[in-house]
């Protein structure tokens, strides 16, 4: 793990003591998942999701168990919809007759961050809506609010208590609030950074500092669709664009960067496209 680059001497140093010269250097550190700052945040059962082992934890935990989702945006979706259906009703009660009572009852608490109104908006309005899929499958929504405490009993999370009073049974709480640029083994140095941390870059994936490129999740980039204002959008598509163009002006291609960012995700056998 890279732990300090000392852009004067071209040397990154490592976790393990060791260091390399570079000539050209590529930061592609990507980012992780924001934290709860609630009371109660750093009970056992408080997941986030990141790698493939958090995820085959979480499938564990949920089983059977009472879960509430914080975060309102196509991560926790995709969640709520991979989730077993063999979880229990947040109540421990049945559902609606029909296969929702079979279904888990999810919980999503929190404000809608989706990437844009727009898309949000025809998402939530439309008949075949996210919102009623997810519904249609057992889960609750608890919109315009948000988590200010988690309770728990002998160290792991048992409650979640909303802004409005309301009260949620929670075996596992899987947060899902945005996500933070792995660059605070940067910190210190002239390379220049938003207040989020994202490392700011140009549309030749350049930062301010010369021969020192950045590309992906990590970065802030001058986005052609918002007229040229600095972004970030955590898209593997778009994290690949990046590495392209990257890699095409490290090899002196003058190339800028042009690409559409595109995502796309699959819900209860439903794929959805999202372009722009
Ligand atoms: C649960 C989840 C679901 C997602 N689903 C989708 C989806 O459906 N569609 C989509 O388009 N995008 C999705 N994304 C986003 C997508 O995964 C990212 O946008 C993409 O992986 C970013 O690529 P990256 O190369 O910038 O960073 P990453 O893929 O995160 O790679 C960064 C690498 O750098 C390593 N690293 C970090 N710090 C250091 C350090 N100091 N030294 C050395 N190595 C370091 C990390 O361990 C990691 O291996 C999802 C993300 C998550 C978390």
């Amino acid at each position: 793990q890279a732990v300090s680059v000392d852009f004067q001497k071209q040397r990154v140093h490592f976790m393990d003591g060791s260091c390399q010269k570079y000539h050209q250097l590529l930061i592609a550190t990507g980012s992780h998942s924001g934290f709860l700052k609630v009371p109660g945040a750093d009970l056992q059962n408080v997941c986030t999701l990141q790698t493939p082992e958090d995820s085959s934890k979480i499938l564990e935990l949920a089983t059977g168990r009472n879960v509430v989702l914080v975060g309102a945006s196509f991560i926790e979706k995709s969640q709520a919809s991979r989730l077993p259906a063999s979880a229990r009703n947040i109540n421990g009660t049945s559902l609606q007759p029909g296969a929702a009572a079979e279904l888990p009852a999810w919980v999503l608490a929190g404000y809608s961050c989706f990437y844009s109104s727009t898309a949000w908006n025809f998402l939530v309005n439309t008949q075949t809506s996210l919102f009623q899929m997810l519904q249609n499958k057992g889960v609750k929504f608890h919109m315009k609010t948000e988590v200010c405490e988690l309770k728990g009993k002998d160290g792991k999370v048992t409650e979640a208590v909303l802004a409005n009073g309301e009260k949620l049974p929670a075996d596992v709480v899987v947060v899902g609030i945005g996500s933070i640029p792995n660059s605070a083994f940067l910190k210190g140095t002239s390379i220049a950074r938003d207040d989020k941390g994202a490392i700011l870059v140009d549309l030749h994936m350049q930062t301010n500092i010369p021969n020192v490129f950045a590309a992906g999740d990590v970065v802030s980039f001058p986005v052609a669709l918002l007229n040229g204002d600095q972004s970030s959008i955590h898209h593997q598509q778009v994290a690949e664009a990046h590495g392209h163009f990257a890699a095409l002006n490290m090899l002196k291609k003058d190339r800028d960067l042009h690409t559409v960012p595109f995502f796309w995700t699959t819900m209860y056998g439903k794929s959805i496209r999202y372009a722009g």
